[in-house]
């Protein structure tokens, strides 16, 4: 029994590392693995900036129909959760896939103003957070030159 805990034990050891590396293909199921960095980039902050300004009272906002063509057509939104900056109401209806509401949260308002720093990097694997970055950025850093009192005064 012992030896079966630490034959799995270095069992996912190895795959820990194939994953964290190049990737690769599972030896039992096959299955592909790679835990994959995403960055925030200037479509990730600059949706969510759009978000936080008219989500900033705490609205749903109706995205498919309101917000810009740009960021819808982005679709930069769903990657913004991996941060915990945004977040979409659950839809009721089954046979709907997934409602188009949405709103920054609590953490996405104070990045989108400028307020907070967020990890650069979050790496995914399997669809959940495996972990971030060290290194954190502001929302400065991801849109260069930007006029935030739009979003702080929809905020007061
Ligand atoms: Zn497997």
């Amino acid at each position: 029994m012992e030896d079966k805990k630490k034959f799995l034990a270095d069992l996912r050891a190895i795959w820990r590392g194939i994953i964290g590396d190049e990737g690769g293909h599972c030896p039992c199921c096959d299955r592909w693995g790679k835990i994959y960095p995403r960055s925030l980039n200037e479509t990730m902050a600059r949706s969510l900036v759009w978000l936080a300004h008219h989500s900033a009272n705490g609205d749903w906002v109706d995205v498919p129909k309101r917000a810009p063509r740009w960021l819808v057509r982005s679709n930069q939104l769903p990657t913004l959760r991996w941060w915990g900056l945004v977040e979409r109401l659950d839809t009721e209806d089954t046979t709907k896939k997934h409602s188009g509401l949405w709103r920054a949260t609590k953490r996405g308002l104070l990045f989108a103003q400028n307020r907070l720093q967020v990890p650069k990097k979050v790496y995914t694997y399997n669809a959940e957070v495996e972990r971030f970055s060290d290194e954190l950025i502001a929302i400065e850093d991801c849109v260069g030159s930007f006029d935030y009192s739009a979003v702080m005064e929809s905020n007061t």
